[in-house]
This record gives C-alpha cells, structure tokens and sequence, in this order.
C-alpha cells in the first residue's frame, strides 16, 4: 500500500501547485467508496450504489479538500489570517487548517441553526467567530465587503482554489471504481462542490484517465431551492442546514454541471430528506449529516419514476460526518428506553426485540 500524505500530494500535477508552494495538509482526501448493500428494497430499480464519504475528512466534512489549498496558497501569497462567511463546516475547516499553517482565521456565522459540533471545532481550533444576526447571505456579504478593506483571504468557496482542491474527489472515484460512474449525486448549497467535481471528472477525460462523464444530479431542500424555481431565495429554510442557503455563489457553475453533463437540478422535503438520513444509518452503518442526505432522498425520488437503468452505476457524495449534528440525530430517534439495573428487567425489555 502507498502512504498517502494528502490530496495536493496525490493530485499535485493536476492543482495549481508549484515547488515553492508551502503544503498545509492534515493528510486529507482518499475518504472511502462505500457500496451500499441494503438499500435495494428502498430502490424501484437494480443499480450499483456508492457512497463516498466525506465525512471521514480530518475535520469530518469534503471542505478540508478545497480549503488544504486555499490555507496552502493563503500562506504562500503571506497572508497573516483568512476569513470566511460559514453555515458550519467551511468554518470547521478554516480554522483547523489554520491552526496548522500558523495563522489567524476570522468566520462569520449566520443566526441560529448551526450544528452544535461544527461551532466546537471553529473555537477550539481558535478562530475568531462571529454570529452575524442575520443568514448565510449576509454574512458572505460583509465576508466579501471585508476583503476589500482589509489584507485577509477570502476561504469561501468563490475562492478559486477551494474549488480546485475540491474536485480531486472526482479523481479518486474514478481511480476507485477504475471509471467513471454513470451518475454523481451531490447535495447543492453554495454549489462550489458540484462545480468542482464535474471540473476533476472532464479534466480527468482530458488526461485520458476515464473515457465517459458522469451526469450529474444536484439536490436542494425544497425550503432553500433557488437553483430549482430559478431565483434567490430570501428567507431559506431546512433541517439541513449546510445547504439553508438562498442565493448561491457558483450558480453559474452548478447550470453548467447540469445542463453539459446532461443532468438536472431538483428539490427533495425536509421529511424525504430526514427519511434517506436515516436509512442510511440504519441500514448502511454509516452516519452522514442531514445534507447529505439530500443524495439519497433524491436517488429514491428519481427512481420511483424510473429514472435510471439497470446496473447503473450511481455514486452519491456524503458530505459531512453525522456526529458533528447530533442533536439532529437525537432529536429525531428519541431518548434511549430506561431500565432498573437487574438482569431480569433488562430481559424484559428484550423480549420485544432480540430474544
Ligand atoms: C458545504 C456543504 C454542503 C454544500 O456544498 P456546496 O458546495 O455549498 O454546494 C453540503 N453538505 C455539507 C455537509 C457541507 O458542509
């Protein structure tokens, strides 16, 4: 096996990298391709489901793809401290790679609905965080109003190379399944990182690596779906709060992955995306965050009408690792069943299940 130290390490000839460029990696990337195995009853067609799971990123979400180059160049072009606008996990991100490079991080959160876990880690890592009364959209506003006063790098994912580092996931699919898939399925908020994978998947053909592209699906919450009724949305609102965002800054980029991939844009519910949430923890083992979970419902939704054929391949990115939300998870299972501490009482219990 090949230690892997890192995804500009591993992608270097295809990033914006040169020998002088000082590497911040907290060894990112080469997250696994997980066949889904029990999902088929759930499914109305036979395809071949994976899931890459990003949540296995050193701080648990896709983010620390793009942001290992944006820190990396950030401290190369010697700025002192970075700044970004987050619903959680660019945060998360900034900072811990921050506290890596040796530089301060600045982030603006919106009001309410962060994920109790991704705010743990922006203040333990050490960043500056600000809850802007307000949403996303005006946090990224004063975000880009900043950057033009002041001498920090802007992490958002309007910063170009957050994008780049973000499409070596599409590289490693490819290099897993030895192709391409025949659909990619990501949930759309910002839509940096649809942007993102279908750039590593047509550069990825160019170099001759893959001979076919993916069409690619993006999902918004129905709440929080500017992209779908084609305008911005004031007030957003999902469980999914990675993907509550009203007006995304790679819209451009997301029409283009859909409309040259042949694919398509649509919505799923709060309840479809709380449904697909939970299968796949129960019956993948694997425990993603709400927006993730957007993936799932979707494929659900498509192939209810027959959208896809048989033994198609079909890989959904899960973007972000559960546990940084578990007051969803919580809330929505309900409080584990008491029991006296006697042998008998606990058998009790069991007869309605186990015994
Ligand atoms: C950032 C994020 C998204 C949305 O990705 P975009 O690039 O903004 O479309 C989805 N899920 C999780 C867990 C995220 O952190």
């Amino acid at each position: 096996m090949q230690p892997w130290y890192g995804l500009i390490n591993q992608y270097r000839d295809f990033l914006p990298v040169s020998g002088e460029t000082p590497v911040i990696t907290l060894n990112e990337g080469n997250t696994p391709l997980i066949r889904a195995s029990r999902l088929n009853e759930v499914l109305d067609e036979e395809i071949n489901l994976y899931f890459k799971y990003e949540g296995s990123n050193p701080s648990g979400s896709f983010k620390d793809r793009g942001m290992t180059l944006a820190i990396s160049k950030a401290v190369e072009d010697g700025s002192r401290a970075v700044i970004c606008a987050s619903t959680g996990n660019t945060s998360a991100s900034a900072s811990a790679y921050s506290a890596k490079a040796g530089i301060g991080a600045i982030v603006l959160i919106p009001e309410g609905k962060i994920a109790l876990g991704k705010l743990a880690q922006a203040l333990i890592h050490g960043a500056m965080v600000l809850q802007v009364e307000g949403n996303f959209d005006d946090a990224l506003r004063i975000v880009k109003e900043l950057v033009e006063r002041h001498p920090f790098a802007l992490v958002n994912s309007l910063n170009p190379f957050r994008i780049e580092g973000q499409k070596t996931a599409a590289f490693e699919i490819c290099d897993q399944l030895g192709a391409a898939p025949d659909y990619h399925v990501l949930p759309v908020g910002n839509a940096g990182n649809i942007t993102a994978y279908w750039k590593g998947y047509r550069e990825y053909r160019d170099a001759g690596r893959i001979n076919s592209l993916p069409k690619m699906l993006g999902f918004q919450a129905a709440g929080a779906a500017p992209i779908v009724t084609g305008r911005p949305v004031e007030r957003p609102e999902t469980v999914a709060t990675a993907i509550r965002i009203g007006n995304p800054a790679s819209w451009k980029g997301a029409l283009a992955a859909r409309d040259e991939s042949g694919g398509l844009i649509e919505s799923v519910t709060d309840e479809e995306i709380i449904n697909a949430y939970k299968l796949i923890a129960s019956r993948e083992g694997i425990f993603c965050e709400p927006a993730s979970a957007a993936t799932l419902a979707g494929v659900i939704k498509l192939s209810k009408r027959k959208f896809f054929s048989k033994g198609d391949t079909v890989v959904c990115t899960l973007t972000g690792n559960g546990l940084k939300d578990s007051d969803s998870a919580l809330q929505l299972s309900g409080p584990p069943v008491k029991v006296r501490a006697e042998i008998t009482a606990v058998e009790e219990l069991l007869k309605g299940c186990c015994l």
